[in-house]
C-alpha cells in the first residue's frame, strides 16, 4: 500500500473513533500521537489492515467503571466512581496504576491505558496494558478516610485481579500509604498471599527496593542516554523539574547524583526556582513526611529560593527540562519560550505532558525529545521486577534492581532511537518508541487469532 493511502486509512480508523466515542480529547491525542507514526509500518505491512489490528488495539477488551461509597470523618456519605480499563493482555496480564484525582473519567483512564500498551511492550517484560483510578481525591483527607475508600474500591475491583490476570500500581495520588489499604483489603477478601496482585508494596512486605525511585530514575537515565548520543551528559547541567510528587522528586535524586543542578518544583499551586538548587532531604520531609506543598518549601529554605504563583515553571532558563507533574502541563507558549532559552533536552517523566503543539515547536527546534512511553517506563519496568521477585519469592538488592533499571532504559532508548533512524526518522525518539512498540503488540495480536 502507498504511504499516502496508509495515511489516509489512519485518518479514517482516528475519525469513526472520535465519533464512537465523544468527549474524550486526551483519549483522542493519545491516540493522534500513536497513528500519525504507524504509516510507513501500515504502508509495508497490508495483514494489519487485513486483520484490522489497530482498531482492535484502540477498543479496550474490557473496561469496567463501578460506584465507589465510602463514609467521612463526620459519618457523611460519599460516592465517588472506580474505573480499570483492561486495554490489551496479548503481551501479559493486564498492567498499569491506579490514579486518585478529582479530574479522573473515562477518557483520561483511557488515554493513560492506550499509552501503557505501548510503554509496557518497549520494557520487553512481558505485560500488557491497563489503567485506573477514580475521581476521589485524596488531599486534605485523614488516613482513615483514605483507608475507609480504598477499602470500599477494592471491594469491587478485587475480582478483576490477580496476579496472572490484572496487577495494578500507584499512579497520581496513589503512593505506599494507598497501595498499603488496598492490598490488606485485597488479601481480606481473596483470603490469598497474592504478592503479585499488586506493585508498588512496601519492601518488608513484598515490594521491591528501587520500585519507588524507578520512575524519576528512569527518566533521568533515558536523558543522559539521549544526551550520550549528542556527546554530552549532565554533569553540570541546569534542570528544571515540574511537579513535586514520587516521579519529580526521584528525577530531582538521580539528576543530583549525575551532577545536575535543579532549580526548580511545582504543585498545582505554583513553583519554587531555588538558585542554590534544591535541598532534596528538605523537600522529602516536606512532601513525604509532613505531606505539604512547594510553598513551605519555599517558606523554609530561605532567602535562595522563591515561590511563584503566576506563570508557568518552563519560563525558567534552562539546559533540560523533566516535566514531571501530569498531561497537558507544557505548552506550545511554554516550548517556544524553552527554545528561546536555549533548552537541549525534554524528557517527560509525566504521562503525555506535552501538547502536540509544544512538541512541534521542540521538534522543529531540533531539541531532544523523550516522549513518557520510552522515557518514563522504568517505573512500569521496575514493576515487572517486583512481580518477577514475588513469583519466586525472592528479594533482590537494591544494587541488583537498578543495575537491571539501567539495562532496561539503555534497551528502550537503544530500541527507539534504532527504530527511528530505520525508518528515515533520526533523532525522533517519539516515533521510533511508537513502532517499535507498535510492532511488538501487532505481532502478538496477529498470532494469537481473533479474540
Ligand atoms: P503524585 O501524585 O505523586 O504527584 C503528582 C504531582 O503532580 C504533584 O506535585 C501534583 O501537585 C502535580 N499535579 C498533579 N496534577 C496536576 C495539575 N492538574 N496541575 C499541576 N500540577 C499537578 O504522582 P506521580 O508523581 O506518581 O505521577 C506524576 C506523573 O507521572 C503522572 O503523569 C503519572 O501518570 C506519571 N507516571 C507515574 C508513574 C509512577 O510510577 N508513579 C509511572 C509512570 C508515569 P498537587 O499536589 O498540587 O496536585
Amino acid at each position: 500500500m502507498p504511504s499516502t493511502a496508509a495515511t489516509d486509512w489512519l485518518a479514517s480508523v482516528e475519525a469513526a473513533l472520535q465519533r464512537r466515542d465523544p468527549g474524550e480529547p486526551e483519549f483522542h491525542q493519545a491516540v493522534q500521537e500513536v497513528l500519525e507514526s504507524l504509516a510507513p509500518v501500515v504502508a509495508a505491512r497490508p495483514e494489519l489492515r487485513e486483520h484490522r489490528v489497530v482498531e482492535r488495539l484502540v477498543e479496550p477488551e474490557r473496561q469496567v467503571i463501578f460506584r465507589v461509597p465510602w463514609q467521612d470523618d463526620q459519618g457523611g456519605v460519599r460516592i465517588n466512581r472506580g474505573f480499570r480499563v483492561e486495554f490489551n493482555s496479548a503481551l501479559g496480564p493486564y498492567k498499569g496504576g491506579l490514579r486518585f484525582h478529582p479530574s479522573v473519567n473515562l477518557g483520561i483512564v483511557k488515554f493513560l491505558g492506550f499509552e501503557q500498551i505501548f510503554k509496557n511492550a518497549l520494557t520487553g517484560l512481558g505485560i500488557g496494558g491497563g489503567k485506573g483510578g477514580s475521581d476521589f481525591d485524596p488531599r486534605g483527607r485523614s488516613d482513615a478516610e483514605v483507608m475507609r475508600f480504598c477499602q470500599s474500591f477494592m471491594t469491587e475491583l478485587h475480582r478483576h485481579l490477580g496476579e496472572h490476570t490484572d496487577v495494578p500500581a500507584g499512579d497520581i495520588g496513589v503512593g505506599g500509604r494507598e497501595l498499603g489499604y488496598l492490598f490488606g483489603q485485597y488479601r481480606r477478601i481473596t483470603n490469598r498471599w497474592e504478592a503479585g496482585v499488586l506493585t508498588g508494596k512496601g519492601t518488608g512486605w513484598g515490594g521491591s527496593r528501587v520500585r519507588t525511585e524507578a520512575t524519576g530514575y528512569g527518566n533521568v537515565l533515558f536523558t543522559a542516554e539521549m544526551l550520550k548520543v549528542r556527546g554530552t551528559d549532565l554533569e553540570g547541567r541546569r534542570v528544571t523539574v515540574s511537579g513535586s510528587g514520587n516521579v519529580a522528586l526521584y528525577t530531582v535524586a538521580k539528576a543530583q547524583q549525575l551532577g545536575a543542578h535543579v532549580v526548580t518544583v511545582s504543585d498545582s499551586g505554583g513553583y519554587v526556582i531555588d538558585e542554590k538548587g534544591i535541598d532534596l532531604a528538605l523537600l522529602q520531609q516536606i512532601k513525604e513526611v509532613e505531606r505539604g506543598r512547594v510553598s513551605d518549601y519555599a517558606e523554609r529554605r530561605g532567602t535562595s529560593a522563591r515561590y511563584v504563583t503566576e506563570g508557568s515553571v518552563w519560563e525558567v532558563p534552562t539546559d533540560v527540562a523533566l516535566p514531571s507533574a501530569t498531561q497537558n502541563e507544557l505548552t506550545e507558549t511554554d516550548a517556544i519560550a524553552l527554545v528561546r532559552n536555549g533548552v537541549t533536552a525534554v524528557s517527560e517523566g509525566a504521562n503525555m505532558p506535552t501538547t502536540p503543539e509544544a512538541l512541534r515547536v521542540l521538534r522543529e527546534a531540533g531539541v531532544a525529545f523523550g516522549p513518557a512511553k520510552a522515557a518514563n517506563a522504568g517505573g512500569v519496568a521496575t514493576s515487572a521486577l517486583e512481580m518477577r521477585q514475588n513469583a519466586a519469592r525472592d528479594s533482590w538488592t537494591a544494587d541488583r534492581v537498578e543495575d537491571e533499571l539501567a539495562g532496561v532504559m539503555r534497551s528502550i532508548h537503544d530500541t527507539a532511537y534504532e527504530t527511528a533512524e530505520r525508518y528515515g526518522r533520526p533523532g525522533d525518539y517519539a516515533t521510533g518508541a511508537n513502532i517499535a512498540a507498535f510492532e511488538r503488540v501487532a505481532d502478538a495480536v496477529l498470532a494469537q487469532g481473533l479474540i
